[in-house]
């Protein structure tokens, strides 16, 4: 039989392995013993699976494949920041991002190849979208890091940002079957409390989301809480205007009631006055809500620039003042172009 008449056998659930066991003659519950190489060890190839006979591994190795992603190029920062360039089953390239701190470890993973979004200081935005990943191609980003976790630093991956490349509300589907999995006892078994989806900010989608009751958390790329601002250096806001997310942020709240996370990056000549943080402290006040505070990570060719100490320390005064949870991120893996916004696999290119 030849490779491409193999089925995958990670697109069969749970349920399905069982019944093709049965169909072979042999008992449902190697279904479930398959079911675990697959989604909790990760196994990438049939002879892995040593509960099984020999003779069973090679049945399965006849008939089905196993599509996983690979780690094409993985780098180190010195700061520990481990990015990963990760190879899909079509060649195309993500990148995903461990970031460890003191009791923690982050997974940074990616939702799309490419962007639709333009937001002119993303570098993953000059990439444009060539396609939305599948939800398998999600679960095994973090599960590469999870194991890097392990073998690095010595402890399993406890949090997971959808911060790398795309915007995981454009490939809602996918994002939301990859989470369950993610969640769920016959995968990671992660609590929802330790996952942030983070958007550019899609009203309708956010609606939808809330309808849905998640337990995960929510962060929204704001960075300007002025119209024209804000579709200036995000010019699909014209699409999906702030008075929409305003709105939507607050019916994520009164559905949710978790508190939302604003990220926001502070540039000079941009978003550095008075009226910049006084429109964002009426932002706010749709729901209640944190500022994540961005340092901004060059990107070859910006014509952004960090705004100074001061306008930073301004809007950290004025937040707080007005008591909002302020925290400001610090950037990690800079010098292997890891950190946020700048993910556009200049590796791999
Ligand atoms: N599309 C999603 C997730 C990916 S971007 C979103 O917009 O939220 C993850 C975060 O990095 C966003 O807050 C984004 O605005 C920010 N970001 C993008 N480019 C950046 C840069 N050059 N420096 C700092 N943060 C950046």
């Amino acid at each position: 039989m030849k490779g491409s008449e193999k089925r995958d056998i990670r697109a069969m659930s749970r349920e399905d392995l069982r019944a093709f066991f049965v169909s072979v003659g042999e008992k449902a519950f190697r279904g479930n013993q398959v079911y675990e190489w697959l989604w909790q060890k990760g196994a990438h190839s049939f002879s892995d699976m040593t509960n099984l006979s020999l003779e069973l591994r090679q049945h399965l190795d006849t008939h089905f494949t196993i599509n996983h992603i690979a780690v094409d190029k993985m780098q180190r920062s010195k700061d520990g920041t481990v990015k990963n360039a990760v190879k899909l089953h079509d060649g195309l390239v993500v990148e995903s991002v461990l970031i460890p701190a003191e009791n923690r470890t982050t997974a940074c993973v990616s939702s799309q190849v490419g962007c639709s979004l333009d937001c002119r200081f993303c570098a993953t935005a000059r990439l444009k979208r060539m396609r939305n990943l599948n939800a398998d191609e999600i679960y095994d980003q973090v599960m590469v890091i999870d194991r890097q976790s392990r073998l690095y630093f010595n402890r399993p991956l406890s949090n997971i940002v959808f911060m790398g490349m795309g915007e995981p509300l454009m490939n809602y589907p996918n994002v939301m079957k990859a989470i369950d999995k993610i969640t769920s006892p016959d995968g990671l078994g992660m609590s929802p409390k330790r996952i942030t989806v983070s958007t550019s900010g899609v009203p309708k989608i956010i609606r939808k989301m809330a309808n849905e009751q998640p337990r995960f958390r929510l962060a929204v790329s704001l960075h300007s809480a002025i119209e024209e601002t804000r579709t200036s250096i995000m010019p699909f806001n014209s699409t999906f205007p702030l008075k929409d997310l305003r709105q939507a942020v607050s019916y994520w709240y009164e559905k949710t009631k978790s508190r939302v996370t604003y990220e926001y990056v502070v540039w000079k000549g941009i978003n550095d006055g008075p009226e910049d943080i006084e429109a964002l402290l009426d932002f706010c006040k749709a729901a209640p809500c944190k500022v994540n505070l961005i340092e901004y990570n060059p990107i070859e060719g910006g014509e952004f620039q960090q705004a100074s100490d001061s306008a930073v320390e301004n809007y950290i005064r004025h937040l707080e003042a007005a008591g909002i949870t302020v925290t400001v991120r610090r950037s990690r893996g800079k010098d292997i172009d890891a950190a946020c916004g700048q993910l556009a696999n200049k590796e791999t290119a």
